[in-house]
């Protein structure tokens, strides 16, 4: 096994549990390590950190154990287990008004490179690094050991989330189905309402799971009013705004295949109150009428993948923002939300302060939001923290 050797002094966010080894950080490798291959951490006085996958690119190592020099057998099983403990306490296991959450979640479930979405018995995984991707086999393995029979199926989608310069075979699909499991479709129960996710055509895993509290939060300010779900995806936010008695919802997103999924979601629910529109989220709103809206969601993707484009990044969410105030009704209500990892949650808060202060209306914080448990974030590893939200009552 290859040796990564720290420069003099480079061990002290490691030894705080920090997941990351940067290259700029290594002295010396002993070995000709492979992308994805473990390799053992040592400190420049020659002592153990742990070990982790190895990886060509800025960061170098990603740990998976700390003060183990090799991964023992059950880690796959013990680090699954962990996780299903974890939601178990937040209270997502064998809840009868919710079967889908998130198991893994990368750095805040000690799996840095790791995804796994769970649909009621199905789980879907997403490499994000290469040693993610080489272990897929443990990693469905491990699933299977700690659902045991109640497992339907493992699916593996990381064709768009592994690296593709890494030369990987990347092909998604199954790694695990039970006897008699067909489909690649299921119908979950989040907070009792119904919704078909489709891992295989779907975006992301099928689902964003990340909007569960924020999705019921809208349920509770949306009765009688008139809603506008901009960036709707399958309809999360719509279906709650209908259950907690909107009286008519337009919801909005530019793929049609996302739009298709919302009608038959809204009529799984039972609900009608409900138009889809196929469009530019922005240019829809561009066009509505002033006051037509008395609640709006706004959940754009990230703006922001990376640092290089912060600025513009925010500049969006302004202009995007500022456009929801000048046109929601008076004492109207705004959902917005930014996903930009990059983005943090005072830049937001400025960003959107700045579309008020452009707009020139009052504008109250109700409330500021954040993801959910299930998206675990380790305290050593506050990089993690993505979803914000804030929610504007606008006079
Ligand atoms: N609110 C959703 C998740 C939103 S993800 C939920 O609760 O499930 C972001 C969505 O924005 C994606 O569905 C994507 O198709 C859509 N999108 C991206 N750019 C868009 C644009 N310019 N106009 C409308 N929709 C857009």
């Amino acid at each position: 096994m290859s040796k990564v050797i720290l420069k003099k002094g480079r061990e002290e966010s490691l030894l705080r549990f920090h997941p990351w080894v940067f290259s700029g950080a290594i002295a010396q490798i002993v070995g000709n390590p492979a992308e994805g291959d473990v390799v053992s951490v040592w400190a420049g006085d020659g002592s153990l950190l742990g070990c982790g996958h190895y990886q060509i690119g800025s960061i170098a190592v990603r740990m998976l154990s700390f003060g183990q020099e090799h991964l023992s057998d059950a880690f796959w099983a013990e680090s699954i287990a962990a996780a299903f403990q974890a939601r178990k306490a937040f209270g997502l296991v064998d809840n009868a008004s919710t079967n889908c959450y998130r198991l893994v979640h990368g750095e805040g479930d000690g799996l840095p490179g790791l995804i796994v979405d769970y649909y009621d018995g199905v789980c879907v995984m997403q490499a994000h690094s290469v040693g993610m991707f080489r272990a897929k086999k443990q990693i469905a393995e491990a699933l299977r050991i700690v659902y045991g029979q109640s497992l339907k199926a493992v699916y593996d989608k990381s064709s768009g989330t592994a690296p593709f310069k890494a030369g990987l075979d990347l092909v998604d699909g199954y790694l695990y189905k039970a006897e008699g499991f067909a489909g690649s479709e299921s119908t979950v129960l989040e907070n009792g309402h119904k919704f078909l996710v489709n891992w295989n055509e779907g975006q992301k895993t099928g689902f964003f799971l990340d909007q569960r509290e924020n999705r019921a939060s809208v349920q509770r300010y949306a009765a009688g009013r008139n809603v506008l779900n901009l960036f709707c995806y399958t309809g999360g936010f719509s279906v709650y705004a209908l259950a907690g008695g909107a009286k008519h919802v337009d919801s909005v997103d530019s793929s049609a295949r996302a739009m298709a999924m919302v009608d038959r979601n809204v009529a799984l629910n039972g609900f009608t109150e409900h138009t889809s529109y196929c469009a530019d989220a922005i240019e829809f709103l561009g066009k509505c009428e002033d006051g037509k809206y008395d609640l709006m969601i706004v959940d754009p993707p990230a703006f922001a993948k990376h640092r290089g484009v912060l600025k513009n990044a925010l500049r969006a969410y302004q202009r995007l923002n500022a456009a929801a105030i000048s046109k929601v009704a008076p004492g109207g209500i705004i959902f917005t939300f930014s996903c930009s990892q990059v983005v943090d949650k005072e830049a937001f808060a400025l960003a959107v302060f700045s579309a008020a202060a452009s707009v020139g209306r009052r504008v109250r914080i109700m409330d500021r939001l954040c993801q959910p448990a299930d998206h675990a974030v380790s305290i050593y590893h506050p990089e993690g923290e993505y979803l914000k939200g804030l929610v504007l009552y606008v006079e």
